[in-house]
C-alpha cells in the first residue's frame, strides 16, 4: 500500500519583492485507498499544497517533508513524481497546441508506466473511459484544452484519472463549475477510482456540495496555511451548517 507522507511542510512564494510564508507547517498522511477531502477558504494555501506536492517551481520548499513510502518526493522532477504515482489534476491546465486529447493520453500513459501502451488495447480503453464519462467520440480528436469549456476540462481531468491510475491523485477544485449533471458525472468517475482501492485521493474544495456524490473517509480544514480540524465525514456536515468563520477568526492573513 502506498503512502504519502507530509510532515510540517512550509512553503513560500515571491510576490511584490518580499517572500511570504503560504504552508506554514502541513501535517497528512494519505494511504492507497483512502479519500481525504481537503476543505477550507479561499486564499488558505489549498492550492499551493497541491502545486507543492506536484513540484510547481513557482513554490519554494522551506521546510518539512514530503515522502511516497519513504521516497522523498521533494527531490523528484515533476516527471519523476508521475512515474512515482502522484497524479495533480490541473497540472497541465494549459492548451498543448497540435496534440489531441488522444495523443497527450497515451504520450502520458508511456512516461508513467515506462513503455507505450498497446495501440489497440489503448484505444479501446480511451472509448470506454470516455463512454463512462459521457463524452463524445469527437473529444478525443480535439486538441488539449483548446476551446474545452469547464466542464469538458474537469471530464478531461478525470478521464485521465482513470486511465493513467496514478497511486496518489490531487484534485483540486475539481468541482467548480460543474452544472449538477456534469458534477454526478464527474463524482462518478471518482468514485469508480476510488472503488479499485489503488488510489489514495486528496479531494480539495471549497464547497461541500461534491461530498454529497464522493464521501470522504476523512475532512480535514485548511485554514492559515495549515489543516486546522480533521475528523471525519461528519465534519463536511458541520462545515456546511456552519461555514468556516470560527477557523478564520482573527483573519486569513498572518
Ligand atoms: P486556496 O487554493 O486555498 O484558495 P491558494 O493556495 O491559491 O489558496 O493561495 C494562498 C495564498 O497564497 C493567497 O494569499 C495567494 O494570494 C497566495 N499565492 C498563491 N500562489 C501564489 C503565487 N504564485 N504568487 C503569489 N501569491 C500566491
Ligand atoms: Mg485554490
Ligand atoms: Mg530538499
Amino acid at each position: 500500500m502506498a503512502t504519502l507522507e507530509i510532515r510540517d511542510l512550509r512553503v513560500s512564494v515571491e510576490a511584490d519583492n518580499a517572500t511570504k510564508e503560504i504552508l506554514k507547517g502541513v501535517d497528512l498522511t494519505v494511504k492507497q485507498g483512502e479519500t481525504h477531502a481537503i476543505m477550507g477558504p479561499n486564499g488558505s494555501g489549498k492550492s499551493t499544497l497541491a502545486y507543492s506536492l506536484a513540484g510547481h517551481p513557482k513554490y519554494t520548499i522551506t521546510g518539512g517533508t514530503v515522502t511516497l513510502d519513504g521516497e522523498d518526493v521533494l527531490e523528484m522532477s515533476v516527471d519523476e513524481r508521475a512515474r512515482a504515482g502522484v497524479f495533480l489534476a490541473m497540472q497541465y491546465p494549459v492548451e498543448v497546441p497540435g496534440v489531441s486529447v488522444s495523443n497527450f493520453l497515451r504520450t502520458s500513459a508511456t512516461a508513467i508506466r515506462g513503455e507505450a501502451p498497446k495501440l489497440r488495447t489503448w484505444v479501446k480503453e480511451v472509448k470506454e473511459a470516455m463512454e463512462r464519462l459521457h463524452m463524445d467520440p469527437s473529444f478525443a480528436e480535439r486538441n488539449v484544452n483548446e476551446g474545452f469549456s469547464g466542464g469538458e476540462k474537469k471530464r478531461h481531468e478525470i478521464l485521465q484519472l482513470e486511465l493513467l491510475k496514478p497511486r496518489i491523485a490531487i484534485l483540486d477544485e475539481t468541482d467548480s463549475g460543474l452544472d449538477v449533471d456534469a458534477l454526478r458525472v464527474v463524482s462518478e468517475g471518482v468514485n469508480r477510482v476510488r472503488e479499485t482501492g489503488e488510489v489514495g485521493t486528496l479531494l480539495i474544495t471549497h464547497y461541500t456540495r461534491i461530498l454529497r456524490y464522493i464521501k470522504p473517509d476523512f475532512v480535514h480544514v485548511f485554514a492559515n496555511g495549515r489543516i486546522a480540524e480533521s475528523g471525519g465525514a461528519e465534519l463536511a456536515d458541520k462545515l456546511e451548517a456552519e461555514g468556516y468563520e470560527s477557523y478564520v477568526k482573527g483573519g486569513v492573513s498572518a
